[in-house]
């Protein structure tokens, strides 16, 4: 299935383009084509599997028809955070259809807020309590929300929100489209869903699991030494046949020429090279010109190369199915393969995610008299502390006391991971 298949409009259609997406995930699969038909919808999905696209693209289509400067659709979710994370996404999403949305949350003047939605908004991000303020100042009218999406709806119960939902939902027309997402389904969201959607479709999605011939090791290291880490690992393992994926084309690119300057034998795949030259970087990959091949997600979905010993997760994946498809380019055919993910401290919330649909955590490896850097976490107030000049580098770990650098390693290597590790 194609994002084409769904018939957005033109403008939709390239700011979809324009995200990087290409083909629609599970969950945008099932609920698009309810949600553009109409229905109500129930969506079992979790952070991660695409969702908010899922609901905010088929909204979009909608609002591209019918009056401006009116809140016509009304997401409500558990979390600043989120709020503001699905905001960004619709701006992104709407980016030339000329919709715009304003996000709606404790904790920031209720002014500015107040000012935007003046300024005349079709689309509302809230969390509960601070929309409830608004509603009880009348410096919001709910009257004209044609779709309502309860996001996380499990973390709202979860948060105590359900009856400040309730509230809310006196101020919106009983005639709209309604949607409940949420990762659980305990009995409390079966009566809210009960509550707020009229004959809805039910679509569930569960993360599809990597396989259990790959193993997993997840390395943590700060941005500005994930090369050094790649250069490191690369001589240390027997690493036959090796796929690198970047987050950016560029990555890719410079990343591939890096290497070849480091005498591995490294290309690139990446859109932006023409058919030929992918043509060309395929088949050196295949025959083994090259046993490096540095991808972004889009360039590598068509790769199926047998016996890739492993995977390299350069920059962390955006979604666990990324991870899924990336981690399955090796250990395929009951061969068994290995797949290293480079974790900086702002990946934690992702592997978490991941760590959940393997059902384990992740093997943590450091590399021996590596210096993993950070992020601007402990060794840089070390540093400081002990007056070396700003932005003055460590010496490298061989030019220090063993037992030392291996203490100071380990801890600046623990970066924000409190959580998971
Ligand atoms: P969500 O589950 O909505 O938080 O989405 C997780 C991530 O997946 C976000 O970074 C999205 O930008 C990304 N994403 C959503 N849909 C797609 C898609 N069809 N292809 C690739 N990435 C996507």
């Amino acid at each position: 299935m194609n994002f084409s298949d769904f018939e957005f409009h033109p403008t939709i259609a390239a700011a979809i383009n324009k995200c990087g997406y290409t083909t629609p995930t599970a969950i945008q699969q099932q609920a698009m084509p309810h949600l553009l038909g109409g229905h109500d919808l129930l969506g079992l999905a979790q952070t991660g599997t695409g969702k908010t696209a899922a609901f905010v693209l088929p909204a979009l289509q909608k609002l591209q028809q019918g009056p401006r400067k009116k809140v016509r659709a009304m997401i409500l979710t558990p979390t600043r955070e989120l709020a503001e994370q699905v905001h960004e996404n619709i701006q992104q999403m709407a980016a030339g259809t000329g919709l715009r949305s304003c996000s709606i949350y404790g904790g920031v003047s209720k002014y500015g807020q107040i000012k935007k939605m003046q300024s005349g908004v079709e689309i509302i991000v809230a969390c509960p309590g601070r929309l409830l303020d608004h509603l009880n100042g009348r410096s919001i009218d709910l009257s004209n929300v044609e779709m309502l999406i309860l996001d996380e709806a499990d973390q709202m119960f979860d948060k105590g929100f359900l009856p400040d939902i309730r509230r809310i939902l006196k101020h919106v027309p009983q005639k709209r489209q309604s949607m409940v997402f949420s990762a659980t389904m305990p009995v409390e969201i079966r009566h809210l869903a009960e509550e707020v959607l009229s004959e809805p479709v039910t679509v569930q999605v569960d993360h599809e699991k990597p396989a259990a011939t790959i193993s997993h090791v997840l390395y943590k290291v700060s941005q500005g030494r994930k090369t050094a880490l790649l250069k490191n690992i690369l001589q240390q393992k027997h690493m036959p046949t090796t796929l690198v994926f970047t987050r950016t084309k560029h990555k890719a690119k410079n990343l591939a020429k890096q290497l070849e300057k480091f005498g591995f034998r490294a290309t690139s795949l990446q859109g932006n090279l023409s058919q030929n030259q992918r043509k060309l970087a395929m088949e050196g990959f295949k025959s083994g010109k090259f046993n490096i091949l540095v991808a972004t997600d889009i360039a590598a979905r068509g790769i199926d190369v047998s016996g890739i010993s492993h995977v390299v997760n350069y920059d962390v994946p955006d979604t666990v199915e990324a991870y899924t498809h990336r981690t399955g380019r090796t250990g395929r055919a009951e061969k068994t393969g290995e797949a290293f993910t480079f974790m900086t401290s702002d990946d934690g919330k992702i592997i978490q995610v991941v760590e959940r649909t393997l059902g384990k955590k992740i093997r943590r490896e450091t590399v021996a008299d590596f210096d993993c850097g950070n992020d601007g976490s402990s060794s840089h107030r070390r540093s400081k502390a002990a007056g070396s000049p700003k932005g003055a580098r460590r010496k490298p770990a061989s030019a220090r006391n063993k037992k030392n650098a291996t203490r100071q390693r380990a801890s600046s290597c623990d970066f924000g991971l409190k959580r998971v590790a």
